[in-house]
């Protein structure tokens, strides 16, 4: 069991709605910072441990510099997420760059800023090659089909689109060899959302092999393995959270029986963790506008899946509490709606949970990973803004709500009066 709970009273919510109308996002400072420390503080047992946090699932420059203070680097797929690691503070080998299908000029960008390019293809060598040349460090992305078992939201690893295939690997790895590099990185990304602590042992433990098998077959020496993102968090409060000091240790353990004895150690241990770090601390904060009743009790929230799209996408589960209700008994079944007209605008279908009126603020949870980040602007829908609560209890506004002059930024409203006039 994990405890949903929420960082602000009911009054003080009131209070801040005031200041900011929801909905918005808001994400714990304290909480985030806290659960990076234990991070950090799990995997010190090995000798070069950097935890990259991916920027996709929260493109927020002030976010990433909390990450940034607390020694995090960052894992980019393209130049803008460059940008906003950059401006955080993060800065060259803190920098991964994993991206897939990668333009020429996202290349490009990468190598100048010195971030580590990780490579998604072995027909990406030549193309780096021929683009800007092969950095001295370099990495590639493992992709090892029917020889690891996926999970749900990333599939089976021989039907996803990423990485080498293993005789790609090693001939992936001597090209690059020839071609100038002297320094390699070893990555996978195998799972998202995965609760399994022994899957995630069971990942790095496949790349520490790898590993010695690339020393003992080319002589190649690799610097760190990165095991990617995917580790899982308990959307559902019955679900019990990853336990990251026994990942800890048995990622150590797996170490000690493979990169010890073939003479690597010390080899460096990297992730791109991303949902288990922000997703917990971060609440998309609404307010039941409309109650709706037909064929199904409706509430209306004045936020819809533009943004946080994760329940109308992927029919995820993400609990629901409504403040000053907290212990009030689940007599209702509702849908809990957006305004989207897309009837997979649902944040939640059939759930028990409390008599909600309108005007009650209602917290969507775990939020702050893969939430705001995915938002979109179909049907004309603005985005929400986000607000971010500092340990003395403040709240900082990190991001203002979307304009109609940002809806309207790519549009020409003059050249559309010219060709107005001209097709008259
Ligand atoms: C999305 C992504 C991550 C982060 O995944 P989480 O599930 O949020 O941990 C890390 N690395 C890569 C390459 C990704 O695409």
């Amino acid at each position: 069991m994990n405890r949903k709970s929420f960082p602000l009273s009911r009054e003080r919510l009131s209070e801040l709605a005031t200041r900011y109308p929801t909905p918005f996002f808001l994400y714990d400072e304290g909480a985030i910072r806290a659960n990076a420390r234990r991070l950090t503080k799990a995997f010190s047992i090995f000798p070069g441990f950097k935890e990259h946090f991916a920027v996709k699932a929260l493109p927020n420059p002030f976010i990433l510099k909390i990450l940034a203070d607390e020694g995090f680097g960052a894992d980019c797929a393209s130049i803008p997420e460059l940008v906003l690691a950059e401006k955080a503070g993060m800065q060259g080998e803190a920098l991964m760059y994993t991206s897939n299908q990668t333009p020429a000029q996202e290349f490009i960008a990468a190598k100048e800023c010195g971030a580590v390019i990780n490579l998604d293809d072995i027909t990406h060598i030549e193309y780096l090659q021929g683009v800007c040349g092969i950095p001295e460090l370099i990495s590639c992305r493992y992709n090892p089909g029917p020889l690891k078992e996926g999970n749900v939201i990333i599939g089976k690893p021989e039907e996803a689109k990423y990485g080498f295939t293993r005789d790609q690997l090693f001939a992936g790895y001597a090209r690059l060899r020839e071609l100038g590099a002297r320094r390699f990185g070893l990555h996978t990304m195998v799972a998202s959302n995965e609760l399994c602590n022994d899957y995630h042992v069971e990942t790095a433990r496949m790349l520490f092999e790898l590993a010695v098998e690339l020393k003992t077959k080319l002589g190649i020496r690799i610097e760190f393995v990165n095991i990617g993102g995917g580790a899982g968090i308990p959307y559902r409060p019955e679900q019990e959270p990853l336990d990251i000091e026994t990942i800890a240790a048995g990622m150590r353990t797996a170490y000690d029986q493979t990169i010890v004895p073939a003479g690597l150690d010390p080899l460096g241990l990297r992730m791109e963790w991303a949902r288990i770090i922000t997703g917990p601390y971060g609440w998309l904060v609404s307010r039941a506008i409309h109650k709706k009743s037909i064929y199904r009790e409706y509430v209306g929230l004045d936020s819809c899946m533009a943004d946080l799209m994760r329940p109308g996408m992927y029919g995820a589960y993400h609990h629901i509490t409504v403040p000053g209700k907290e212990t009030a008994p689940h007599t209702e079944t509702y849908d809990v709606v957006g305004s989207l007209c897309e009837n997979n605008d649902k944040f939640a279908v059939q759930r028990q949970l409390p008599h909600i009126e309108v005007g009650d603020f209602v917290i969507i949870h775990d939020a702050g990973a893969h939430g705001r980040a995915m938002g979109f602007n179909y049907n004309g829908k603005l985005r929400c803004g986000e607000l971010l609560l500092r340990p003395d209890s403040s709240v900082l506004r990190i991001r203002r709500n979307e304009t109609m002059e940002d809806y309207f930024a790519t549009l020409d409203f003059n050249s559309l009066t010219a060709f107005s006039a001209a097709s008259q």
